[in-house]
């Protein structure tokens, strides 16, 4: 039996950008009691919190150390202490200020030079590219944009296929991966999914097999890509509805 659900967050456990519905909570808090469950994603820690912690229905500390976060495809990972009843950062591996400037030009020179620099589109105060610490992530219509505006943006990442192949040619030395619904991440090669996976093998003693994991970008050069390659058994959903089917008939026959 698998000793481990790992998911991705955006798409995979909730509509992109929106806190879980009660029903996945409910699920997830369902899963802590007999796996350990690690959500990866590019997002930050808050977001983390935001999204799927902060909506558990009254999450017991002992259950909480079993909720693994790996933040930022897991080059950050946090996990609960039941003794401080509080989150630890057990890790971090952050980019330079350097290849953060390098990232930051070239996005937004590809995004320009196709014509999908969608600066008059955004909310006072958001931005377009955000600095995440490990990775470097565009996000086409800002960070509060509206989920239909960004549904609508580019549902077949054909817009985000181009710039990310601009990008990789003006900076090669990156990776630029298709995430979410109008985002790319930009990391240093190896900082994917890979990284959080491994280190997720080491910090919890566990091994490949050990895994079930979910994702919504399984198709090469999608974000949860990297995961397949490793060799980790995977389900693509398509949304979180998938998702909660497929928990519940693993509740089901537990
Ligand atoms: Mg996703």
């Amino acid at each position: 039996m698998k000793k481990v659900l790992a998911f991705d967050i955006d798409q995979t456990l909730n509509v992109a950008k929106t806190p879980i519905t009660d029903e996945i909570a409910d699920l997830l808090t369902k899963c802590l009691e007999h796996f350990e469950i690690c959500p990866i994603s590019g997002q930050k820690f808050d977001q983390f919190l935001i999204q799927i912690v902060n909506r558990l229905p009254n999450p017991s500390p002992e259950l909480l150390s079993h909720l693994h976060l790996f933040v930022a495809q897991g080059t950050q990972y946090y996990r609960f202490d039941p003794a401080k009843k509080d989150w630890v950062q057990v890790y971090n591996y952050p980019l330079t200020d350097e290849q953060v400037a390098k990232i930051t030009k070239t996005i937004e020179t590809a995004a320009k030079e196709l014509g999908y620099w969608e600066e008059d589109k955004l909310q006072p105060g958001d931005e377009i590219i955000e600095n995440r610490l490990s990775q470097v992530t565009f996000s086409a219509l800002g960070q509060k944009a509206g989920t239909e505006e960004k549904y609508a943006w580019d549902p077949d990442h054909k817009k985000r296929d181009q710039i990310a192949a601009r990008c990789q040619e003006l900076t090669p030395e990156f990776e630029y991966e298709v995430a979410g619904t109008t985002s790319i991440n930009a990391i240093t090669p190896g900082m994917n999914k890979v990284f959080g996976m491994t280190h997720l093998l080491e910090e919890l003693n566990v091994k490949k097999e050990d895994i079930l994991y979910f994702g919504d970008m399984t198709q090469p050069g999608g974000n949860d890509y990297p995961v397949v390659q490793m060799g980790i058994d995977t389900i693509t959903v398509r949304s979180h509805e998938d998702t909660a089917y497929a928990l519940r008939g693993i509740l089901g026959i537990l």
